[in-house]
């Protein structure tokens, strides 16, 4: 069967449908959709660009089709990572090798500081609120089960706080690498005074963030992670560690 081509209509079309991919696509770029964010369901979008149904619907299928999102399962539409293309060698890479988890660890380091420091200088008071009741959330004792997830909530609070789309879409490779596929003896970084100690590393870094002190913040970050990379170097002398069926949320760059 041969579909009748309507020149002038579908010309128009395609330039709404552009048009709504184009918008979508800078609100990626901007870092106002981060990755895996889920997008408003195709009217919400029709209505606020104030076109048809039909062109938001073209313009995801175009937007799919290029990599830069994804159907969820159960309807809607989610933001992916922009370089998604380095995540399966890599996953393949760490998952054969603990030290190239290491490594994974140590560019952490220099990743997180680099954050820690934009966000110190970008913070709004809002987002330092937040920053604070993640930390009480972390120290409350009754938290004690979630506390790999409080973790991470902060940390992934100061990621967004940097406000860098480019940093945020790393982060989600680097995530996805590490939680899908690689199993980490974790536990010892959440028992007896080591809570403690992490509590502190949390609480240096959001002083020096309430304080705007780039420096500051970007040590306090590096203290933090450098001691986790320490029980790293356990992993690394006694790779039987991990094979405990653990997800290494504490090590897992921090996106959603
Ligand atoms: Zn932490």
């Amino acid at each position: 069967m041969t579909l009748v081509h309507d020149e002038s209509s579908s010309v128009t079309h395609d330039r709404i449908s552009d048009r709504v991919a184009q918008s979508v696509l800078d609100l990626i770029t901007r870092g106002e959709l981060m990755p895996g964010a889920r997008l408003p369901g195709e009217r919400q979008i029709a209505e606020t660009m104030q076109v048809s149904r039909v062109s938001v619907r073209a313009a995801l299928q175009q937007l799919k089709a290029q990599g830069f999102l994804a159907a969820v399962q159960g309807g809607g539409t989610r933001v992916l990572s922009s370089v998604k293309v380095m995540d399966e060698p890599l996953t393949e890479m760490v998952r054969q090798q603990v030290e190239n988890l290491y490594d994974l660890a140590e560019i952490r380091v220099v990743l997180e500081s680099w954050a820690a420091r934009r966000a110190a200088v970008r913070a709004t008071p809002p987002q330092i609120e937040e920053l604070r009741a993640l930390l009480d959330r972390l120290g409350d004792p009754a938290r004690r089960a979630v506390r790999a997830t409080d973790d991470l909530a902060f940390h992934l609070a100061m990621a967004k706080m940097a406000g860098s789309a480019v940093y945020m879409h790393i982060l989600a490779v680097l995530r996805d690498t590490l939680k899908q596929k690689v199993s980490f003896h974790r536990k010892e970084l959440f028992v007896g005074g080591k809570d403690a100690v992490t509590l502190e590393h949390h609480r240096d870094v959001l002083a020096a963030i309430e304080k705007h002190d780039p420096d500051a913040a970007a040590q306090a970050m590096a203290v933090h992670l450098n001691w986790v990379l320490k029980h790293y170097s356990a992993l690394r002398e006694n790779p039987t560690l991990a094979k405990v069926d653990v997800a290494p949320v504490e090590d897992v760059a921090p996106v959603e």
